[in-house]
């Protein structure tokens, strides 16, 4: 039995205390937010990240502590550090916050990236992406430029511009690494967004070997760079049958969601794994997968729980525009099957 401190008590948060619970674990949760997905399950501190006292109650009697979320900032985890083991490790935070340092370390890496800049007044091709360095997530903080006019009129702050990459599809690998330095890999994911969301993800064997090798072989660098422990989530653009790397999350990700159902292990099980230092779980899909976001507004529970084979996740929040509040998740034989199921949530969920 290991006391596993998690900050961040969200959706995710939630899905590793449920996936911890049979292997024996006991959870505490950090997040200022009262009304959190995760406080149901366990204690929950509704206290500041940036309250040290806070911090050193929440450390008080925990064998562990890892996060649901990358915007922990650095120094809440560098104070937990001096108490107890904070895995993945705070450099790997460090990295992940700004969208600069993290384009400049896959650089280091040699790891390709769409071409990007801090010097906002640089001679730089059009259309462009221009997004804050720090805060930014589910397309919130970016926007589509055209010009260097257009740049200008946004009187951007500490921001960076990227590339506009027409890119062929969205990938995403979702890796894991023990303390001992086992590693493993889930099968690279073909992510779908709207407005800069995340819809519907897709493991239906559609990647060729040698694109699961290269986003491995990324992945491993990234995690051997910073000593890494626990689940890793690197996003990528492909174009042109090569991989760029857009960012990373240093932890469980929405895209791996349906590895719960869809996986030997889940995500969360293996992050559980992985920060007590026990072997990981198989990570080998159970057949085809698809994994559908619930956005803004939900469907009709009865319905969706009427399509066989379909697992609805509920996370206990209150319906907002853009908001994630749930997930289905599809797993079956053929893709033939599973476009038909999919077809049936599209016809009782308009958000889709
Ligand atoms: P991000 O917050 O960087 O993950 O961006 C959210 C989504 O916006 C991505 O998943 C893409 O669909 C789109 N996007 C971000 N950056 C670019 C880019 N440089 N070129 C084209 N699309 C982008």
């Amino acid at each position: 039995m290991t006391n596993i401190g998690i900050l961040g008590a969200g959706q995710l948060g939630r899905m590793l205390a449920l996936a911890g619970y049979p292997l024996g674990h006991r959870f505490r949760f950090l997040d200022p937010a009262s009304d959190s997905p995760a406080g149901l399950l366990a204690d929950h501190l509704a206290l500041g990240y940036a309250d040290t006292s806070a911090l050193e109650q929440f450390a008080n009697g925990l064998d562990v502590v890892t996060y649901e979320f990358e915007n922990v900032p650095v120094e809440a985890a560098r104070h937990l550090e001096k108490f107890v083991p904070v895995y993945p490790p705070s450099l790997a935070l460090e990295k992940a916050q700004d969208r600069f340092v993290e384009k400049s370390f896959f650089q280091e890496l040699g790891i390709p990236t769409p071409k990007f800049t801090i010097d906002l007044n640089s001679s730089f091709s059009f259309p462009a992406v221009l997004k804050t360095r720090r805060m930014g997530y589910d397309g919130k903080g970016q926007s589509i430029v055209h010009s260097q006019a257009e740049v200008a009129a946004e009187k951007a702050v500490d921001c960076i511009l990227e590339e506009f990459v027409s890119f062929d599809r969205e990938l995403s690998i979702i890796a894991v690494r023990n303390k001992s330095g086992e590693t493993k890999f889930y099968p690279l994911i073909e992510n779908h967004h709207r407005d800069g969301i995340l819809r519907l993800s897709l493991v239906i064997g559609n990647v060729s070997a040698e694109l699961q090798a290269q986003a491995e072989e990324y992945a491993t660098r990234v995690m051997s760079a910073l000593n890494y422990v626990g689940v890793l989530t690197i996003e990528f653009f492909e174009k042109d049958g090569q991989l760029l790397a857009n960012e990373m999350a240093p932890r469980v990700h929405n895209s791996g969601h349906w590895t719960i159902e869809g996986a030997i292990t889940s995500q969360f099980e293996n992050q559980v794994r992985a920060v007590c230092d026990a072997p990981l779980g198989s990570t080998n899909p159970l057949g085809v997968c698809a994994m559908v976001n619930l956005v803004g507004t939900l469907p009709d529970e009865t319905s969706i729980l009427k399509i066989e084979g379909a697992h609805l996740h509920l996370y206990d929040k209150a319906p907002r525009p853009k908001r994630k509040l749930g997930h289905i998740t599809l797993v079956e034989k053929d893709v033939a099957t599973l476009n038909e199921k999919l077809d049936e949530i599209r016809k009782l969920y308009a958000e889709f």
